[in-house]
């Protein structure tokens, strides 16, 4: 059924008569979903009654070791956001809200709130939950107590079950679920999208820019509503330059380029800053660290923001746009930065017995190797990483924000005006984070 152009960057999956029917059977995805939803509630059952130690806890191991820095993190990147086909979230939200009120939660493209000239709509607040989510994680301890991991995930399913008890289409997934707007903004860098090659006519089942085709590049949930409900039109996967989503954006929405700096603030600046700042605080345990997690997160938007300003100042750019497109330069560096120094660094070195204690709490029992690297292949990564690595994600993110203002401009030199700030601010930023360059009191990695 497509009337796609042959093209080398594209394959029709729905060739395949196996993907045709995990994409199109109305029966795979609610199969898989009772399989991750039994799973999610064995986490969350092993987490409180499970060793008590969060390397050999199940809970702890499947829900933070393998799942949010290793799954997540990889899938998205490469794959963009496929893993709402699988998440039980998502499983237990459409389930729950048959038997809810069903009201209207308030669309992103009504009325929009106004922060500073920046129109920021409902969907920001996948932003604040991002940053409350994983507050307590790392600032609570709560990555190193199962038990309380194990509250975690339980609160998270009560708000799910609650919001969505309350209103429609998936509205927890859109506006509160904290990896939705991580999503929104991370799978713009993936290489590939996984789309259906033409409008189907089936109204979206979220009503996300009246969207009528499944795209991993928008704001969709992969309910797989428009795929199953019109099984003939083809599925697709696009290879395309890692990015262009976020240099093409139709429509670029502010409160994507907030969640970029959030993501920014939160993993590389608040791994350095946070430290620092928290030593100066003067107050009990977990103050300081609390504080200093919203220090660095107010530090990030102040200094995103004093550069724009100043790039829209020198090259004449309206601010908003500004604002808006520029933010990705910080992406690339934020996601590499997470990986190589978190999901990289410890698969290599306890790939194996993470990958042990999930199968032994399935009942399965393995006896891989506790490293899945020798110690001179975990030196050169670690050598790699904190010389090259870094120094990639930035000149990705550079590449990014010099396309996006060419688009914007009315000529090259405008373009570099926009963005000369900016580019300042990310290669002095990530030579202070991994300790190229110190700053008195508040050195770098
Ligand atoms: S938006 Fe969040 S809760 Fe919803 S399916 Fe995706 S990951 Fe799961
Ligand atoms: S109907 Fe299609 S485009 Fe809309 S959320 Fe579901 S899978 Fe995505």
């Amino acid at each position: 059924m497509s009337n796609q152009p042959d093209n080398p960057w594209h394959l029709t999956l729905t060739r395949s008569r196996l993907f045709r029917f995990l994409l199109t059977n109305r029966y795979v995805q609610p199969a898989v979903h009772v399989i991750m939803v039994t799973l999610f509630a064995w986490a969350i059952w092993t987490a409180f009654t499970g060793p008590q130690n969060p390397d050999t806890n199940f809970g702890s191991v499947a829900f933070f070791s393998l799942w949010w820095s290793t799954v997540m993190l990889v899938s998205l990147v490469v794959l963009g956001r496929v893993w709402c086909y699988v998440c039980p979230m998502g499983a237990i939200v459409r389930f729950t809200q048959r038997f809810g009120l069903q009201r209207h939660f308030p669309m992103f493209t009504g009325p929009k709130a106004t922060v500073f000239g920046i129109s920021l709509s409902v969907l920001s607040i996948t932003a604040i939950t991002f940053l409350f989510a994983r507050m307590p994680m790392y600032k609570l301890g709560m990555v190193f107590e199962p038990r309380l991991v194990g509250i975690y995930f339980l609160a998270f399913t009560a708000l799910a079950v609650g919001v969505s008890l309350v209103f429609q289409r998936q509205a927890f997934c859109r506006y509160v679920c904290p990896a939705s707007g991580v999503m929104s903004v991370t799978s713009k860098l993936s290489p590939v999208e996984i789309r259906q090659e033409e409008s189907t006519g089936v109204q979206c089942a979220t009503l996300e820019y009246q969207s009528d085709y499944l795209s991993t590049e928008r704001r969709c949930v992969s309910c797989m509503k428009c795929t199953t409900e019109q099984p003939k039109a083809d599925v697709g996967l696009r290879v395309r330059w890692p990015g262009a989503a976020a240099v093409r954006q139709k429509i670029a929405l502010p409160d994507e380029a907030l969640l970029v700096i959030v993501l920014w603030a939160v993993f590389p600046i608040d791994h350095v800053l946070g430290g620092r700042v928290a030593e100066l605080i003067a107050m009990s345990e977990p103050w300081p660290s609390v504080l200093a997690y919203f220090v660095s997160v107010f530090a990030a938007i102040g200094a995103y923001s004093g550069a724009t300003a100043l790039g829209s100042r020198w090259s004449g750019l309206e601010w908003e746009p500004s604002f808006t497109r520029f933010a990705y330069a910080y992406l690339p560096f934020s996601i590499m930065y997470m990986l190589g120094n978190h999901v990289v660094t410890n698969l290599m070195t306890e790939g194996g017995a993470l990958v042990n204690t999930f199968f032994a709490g399935l009942g399965v029992p393995l006896n891989l190797p506790e490293a899945l690297a020798s110690p001179s292949t975990v030196a050169a990564w670690e050598w790699f990483n904190a010389t090259i690595w870094p120094w990639l994600g930035v000149l990705w993110g550079i590449a990014l924000v010099w396309y996006s203002a060419t688009q914007i401009s009315d000529s090259p030199g405008q373009a570099i005006r926009a963005i000369a700030p900016h580019v300042l601010l990310v290669c002095l930023s990530t030579a202070w984070i991994i300790g190229v360059v110190t700053v008195p009191g508040f050195g770098g990695h």
